[in-house]
């Protein structure tokens, strides 16, 4: 029988066994367990199997799930890892401790703004368009430098880059460029990798990857 506790420890296993020829320590892999449409009867086992880090992609939704599926657990960590409006950074910055998806100028001061409003700061990776898609979200590769700049300016600690490669392409060209553009520019923090390709992310360097189908299954009407 397959659960998700069963799949949590599959999962970790995999990420271990690609650490190893890596070089890599499985404590520098953080994995997000990506909880987006799914119901806190459906979270709580990965709680009760030790998972601290989840991921969302909506802030209406989070709020809903979260402050319940929380109590008495204050070492989770919330991510929120989809597209963010501006005019939800408020609640975003109150509710989540890491943002992956800081890609614009607009969302940089809103960002800004709410860290300076609510006193906390949380750490954003920033979205970088690494197959240069127009209908993707994501900071264009040769803005990058300068947008970080503004990041660091606004004073909204960086936490490192993030990407979606393109769909139905070999992933892996995509996750070296980002690993490059991180070193680049100074950043430590590399999120990408999702159920289909994370271990191909370990390899090359992730340290962060978000999988959602991998443990839960197929999400519902998403
Ligand atoms: C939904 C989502 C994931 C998880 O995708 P799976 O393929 O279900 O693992 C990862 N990253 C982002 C940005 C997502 O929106």
């Amino acid at each position: 029988m397959e659960n998700a506790a069963t799949r949590l420890a599959a999962i970790c296993a995999n990420i271990a066994r690609v650490c190893k020829p890596a070089r890599r320590d499985t404590a520098d892999v953080t994995l997000i367990a990506v909880s987006k449409t799914h119901d806190a009867p459906a979270i709580q086992p990965l709680i009760d199997a030790g998972q601290r880090v989840f991921g969302e992609n909506r802030v209406q939704e989070a709020q809903g799930k979260w402050p319940a599926l929380r109590e008495g657990h204050q070492d989770i960590a919330l991510h929120l890892i989809g597209q963010l409006q501006s005019n939800k950074a408020e609640e975003a910055v109150e509710l989540f401790d890491v943002i992956h998806s800081l890609d614009r100028a607009s969302l940089l001061s809103a960002l800004a703004k709410a860290m300076d409003k609510t006193g906390r700061r949380v750490p954003c990776f920033v979205q970088v368009n690494i197959g240069d898609e127009p209908q993707k979200g994501g900071c264009p590769i040769a803005e990058l430098p300068a947008f970080l700049a503004a990041a660091r300016s606004a004073d909204v600690p960086l936490a490192g880059l993030m990407c979606i490669p393109p769909a139905d392409t070999e992933p892996a060209p995509f996750f070296a460029y980002l690993a490059k553009l991180a070193a680049d520019n100074g950043l430590t923090g590399l999120s990408m990798g999702m159920s289909g390709d994370y271990e191909t992310a370990v390899m090359l360097g992730a340290t962060h990857v978000r999988v959602g189908t991998a443990l839960f299954g197929e999400r519902q009407g998403a």
